[in-house]
Parts: C-alpha cells; structure tokens; sequence
C-alpha cells in the first residue's frame, strides 16, 4: 500500500536573473507503508531538499506529492493540521535542532501543547516518561537541559520529540551522520526497535552506503538532483548497476579488520558540478568513469532493468556502447 507518491517533482530555486539552482530535477517515487526507503547520495545532491518536499515545508516548482493518495499542497486546514501530526522529522544535527533553554520535559511538551493532545499536565508528563523510556532514555532525564547529554542520546531525545504525536511517517535526515560510529548502530537499532512497535514508515536519508542497508528495505540512489538508480536493498548490493552506485559501494570500508579489503576502490575524478549549470545528457557524465560520447547528448531514461530495479544509464539502454567509450566526453 502507497503511502507517499512522489511523481515528477522538481524543485528549482531561483538564484538570480533566469539563473535556477536545480536542487530537484524529475523525481519519481513511491514509498510503501511500513517500509524504510533509503535515499543516498553526497551532500548537496537534493535529498534534504526532497525531505523537505515531502514535509511539505518546499512547495514543488512541478510536479506532485502525494500522501495517503491526496495532494500535500491541496490539503485544506483541517488536513494539513492533520498531516503535520502525521509525518514527522528527524534533523541531522540533534543539537542544532534542540533549544538550549529548555529542559527535555519542555523540548517533549511542546508538540503535545501545540496539538491539543493532554488536558491535565499528569498525563502529559506520563506521556513524556513514556517517550523518554521508548527511546532508551529515562525519566530522570526530563528535568536536564541538551548540553548534558551525549550526542548519542540527544539524538534519542530528537527521535523522542519526533514521536511524541505518534506519526507514521518519520523523514530522517541523516540522523547518525553526526555521531561517532559506536553510536551510530545503536541509535539505529533504536528506530527500527519503533518501527517494528509502532510500525512507522520511515524514509531514511544518507550520504553514504555504510549504514543505510542496516535499515533500509528499499534504496533511491541520488545524484545531482536526479534520481540514478532504485531497488530492494539487497539486489543494491549484490549488483548495483549504475556507475555511481558502484563508487559509493567502493568507499564503504569492511567493518572487519581480519577481512583483507581485495575491492578495487573508485574513486571519482572532480567535484559535483554546480546544480546551477548541471551538464547536459547525463548528469554524472563529468565524473563517470563509463561515461560515451552519447553520454554528452542524451539524457538516459529512467528504465526497469529488472524486477522493481531501477536505472538510468546509457549502459542499460541499449544506446550506448562499450565501444564508444571516450575520455574526451568527460569533459563539460
Ligand atoms: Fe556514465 Fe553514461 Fe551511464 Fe551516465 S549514462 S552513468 S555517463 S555511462
Ligand atoms: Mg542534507
């Protein structure tokens, strides 16, 4: 069952004059309830910009979200109300995204008092135990302030206040990118422990491949604002087949020392190019270690290689041939 449908969202910013930074460009996807979807790709390559789509918060410059089957942006009060109790966020930056000032009852009550949800302040702190217990916290902790945690369990309290409306739809924006790596799985093991409990769908957003197979069901891989590969995580990693999916598998180091890493890794030539002035045909033809002639001129469509695998890439499309392969078209 659908519970978001992503379909041809572009989502262009206006810079200057007839300049457009194309955060954005054509994407299309759907995500199912109960599931995580995983969407990848380096920073600056439009996923936080997708997140903030699907909020709500970006309204798309064409194209549709729609959630539960409605429109987000045709929504009347009532149901956007509605929505914002529904879909929920969870920011990068737990600290960045937790006021100072307040100690964790308050940063907890906030979203309950917002929404009407209490109506004596007993029920409230109960709930608030609650959460604090849910995300491996306690209520000891109410009373202190975000400074005195560590960044581990300030991200727990981020996830706490996230669920403190009991959505089912939780965006989380890079939510362990900050944190040590000793931490990372725990606070990992934590969302899927509440997915399972309050079978939330989550989407899952990440600049690296590393973590994200750990929870992810199905993976979107980015790319300057275009989506270049999607499928089940598993087909993901067993054969990734667009170029730069290759590349992001190669950087992920092998968690075992006593496993000798045989894998050739790839490394990419040159930076993202300004979503300003994005190359034509093929977005990732400037970096593309593939990358034909027909890469510079044509943009690759975006195909069912095989079941529920998703690719653009001349590769696959029977336009492009190995034979034609050039060094030359690599440059702008
Ligand atoms: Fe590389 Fe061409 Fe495929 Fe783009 S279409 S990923 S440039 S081979
Ligand atoms: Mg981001």
């Amino acid at each position: 069952e659908k519970l978001l449908e992503v379909k041809h969202v572009k989502k262009y910013f206006e810079i200057g004059k007839k300049q457009f930074l194309k955060a954005v460009d054509d994407l299309s996807f759907d995500i199912y309830k109960g599931e995580t979807f995983g969407l990848v790709g380096e920073s600056g390559c439009g996923k936080s910009t997708a997140g903030r789509l699907m909020m709500g918060i970006y309204t798309p410059t064409e194209g549709q979200i729609l959630y539960g089957g409605k429109d987000i942006h045709a929504l009347d009060e009532r149901e956007r109300f509605l929505m914002k109790r529904n879909v929920q966020m969870i920011f990068q930056d737990p600290y960045a995204s937790l006021n100072p000032r307040s100690t964790v009852r308050e940063i907890l009550a906030e979203p309950l008092e917002v929404h009407g949800i209490y109506k004596n302040k007993r029920e409230e702190l109960e709930r608030i135990y609650e959460l604090l217990e849910e995300v491996g916290l306690n209520r000891e902790h109410a009373g202190r302030y975000p400074h005195e945690f560590s960044g581990g369990q300030r991200q727990r309290i981020g996830i706490a206040r996230a669920l403190a409306l009991d959505p089912e739809f939780v965006i989380c924006d890079e939510p362990i990118s900050a944190l040590d790596v000793s931490v990372q799985a725990q606070v990992v093991n934590v969302l899927k422990k509440l997915q399972r409990e309050k079978n939330l769908t989550y989407l899952f957003i990440a600049h690296d491949l590393s973590m994200v197979k750990h929870i992810s069901n199905r993976i979107g891989v980015m790319y300057l604002g275009h989506l270049v590969e999607l499928t089940e995580s598993k087909s993901l990693y067993r054969k990734p087949l667009h170029p730069y999916t290759e590349a992001l598998l190669s950087a992920i180091p092998i968690p075992d020392p006593k496993i000798e890493d045989k894998r050739e890794r790839i490394i990419l030539k040159g930076e993202i190019p300004s979503p300003v002035t994005p190359p034509s045909g093929c977005v990732f033809r400037t970096r593309c270690p593939k990358a034909m002639d027909i890469c510079a001129s044509v943009k690759p469509e975006w195909l069912e290689i095989e079941d529920h695998h998703y690719v653009a890439c001349h590769l696959y499309d029977g336009k492009g041939s190995p034979a034609a392969t050039v060094s030359s078209s690599a440059n702008q």
